[in-house]
């Protein structure tokens, strides 16, 4: 029998917490009943630096209930280090590691079809969410976009997959591996490449507290799996700047023509709106080519990814 962590980052999450851990330990208990996982699996919640009480529900729970860990990170580092903190940890003590975030919204019956495919041998099993229904519209087709943009840059990322999946030790292991400090774990759990499978499942509305991914925060998410797994933005702007200068060369040899052949007029506004526009586009390349450096900026530092400050086994 396996020993399984269940691996759940938690900011702010003191309104969801009790509910989470009651579901979850029914969930635990009744795969242990049924042999899918050993009476040393856990339940590891790491609190992500929460400014509210989640640490403190969180060690308490971790003395009254024997299936729960958790560690306590010294800052807020942000849903994807979190995780990496709770996966590293548990690494050491699990066979497999399932993660999952503190609102439930993934559908926890799944858990034992996750523990089935990694007794059947997969290192790695992709939660896929059936359908966006939960979602706003917004979110729907900003994130349909963005997988098919994904897919457009030749990167693989399971479509529809967010983070709850389940990885072998082995897997975590290989993991440990990729050093990366802008973490996009979706892009990265792809390239490990042990055999994997996938799981379908539903995904409820977050049924107490608030989204912690507004906009801005999901946008930056978005941005940093384009540019951390792909370098073709920096090839389209190349192309974007090679089709402008020979649309402008067409430009200046017909204001050229027009000049000899005496048809000149007094063209302010086609030379002010061509500046505007290549100060534009310029611009928006220098962007694009300056979130490049700054990746490369924060790659070299190489700076720890999170430091635990507390673990409660
Ligand atoms: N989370 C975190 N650190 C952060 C933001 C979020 O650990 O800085 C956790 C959060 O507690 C939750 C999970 O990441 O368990 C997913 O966040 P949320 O449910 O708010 O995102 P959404 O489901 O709205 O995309
Ligand atoms: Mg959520």
């Amino acid at each position: 029998m396996p020993t399984v962590y269940l691996v759940i980052p938690c900011y702010n999450e003191e309104e969801v917490l009790p509910e989470t851990v009651k579901r979850l330990t029914v969930k635990m208990n009744s795969m242990i009943e049924t042999g899918r996982a050993d009476k040393k699996s856990r339940m590891l919640l790491v609190d992500d630096g929460s400014r509210d009480r989640t640490w403190e529900l969180i060690s308490r729970y971790s003395d009254e209930n024997e299936l729960v860990s958790g560690i306590k990170l010294a800052h807020n580092r942000g849903h994807q280090n979190a995780l990496l903190a709770g996966l590293m940890t548990a690494k050491d003590s699990c066979d497999c590691a399932i993660s999952l975030d503190a609102d439930l919204q993934d559908d926890i019956e799944v858990i034992d079809q996750f523990v089935d495919k990694f007794i059947g041998g997969c290192d790695v099993v992709y939660g896929v969410r059936n359908k966006r229904e939960t979602d706003t519209v917004f979110k729907r087709t900003t994130a349909q976009g963005f997988y098919k943009f994904m897919k457009v840059l030749g990167v693989d990322v399971v479509y529809n997959h967010a983070d709850y999946r389940l990885m072998s030790r082995r897997a975590l292991d290989a993991l440990s591996e990729y050093q990366e400090v802008n973490l996009f774990l979706r892009g990265i759990v792809p390239l490990i490449g042990y055999r994997s499978d996938y799981v379908y499942y539903d995904r409820n509305e977050r049924f107490a507290g608030e989204s912690k991914y507004p906009l801005k925060k999901m946008l930056s998410f978005a941005l940093d799996g384009i540019t951390s797994f792909s370098v073709k933005p920096l090839k389209m702007i190349s192309n974007l700047g090679i089709i402008l200068s020979f649309l402008s060369i067409i430009g200046l040899i017909y204001a050229l023509v027009s000049y000899f052949m005496g048809l000149a007029v007094a063209g302010w506004t086609a030379i002010v709106c061509s500046i505007w526009l290549l100060g534009g586009i310029q611009l928006l390349c220098l962007g694009v080519v300056g979130g490049y450096i700054g990746k490369i900026y924060s790659e070299v530092k190489a700076r720890p990814r999170f430091r635990i400050e507390e673990y409660k086994k």
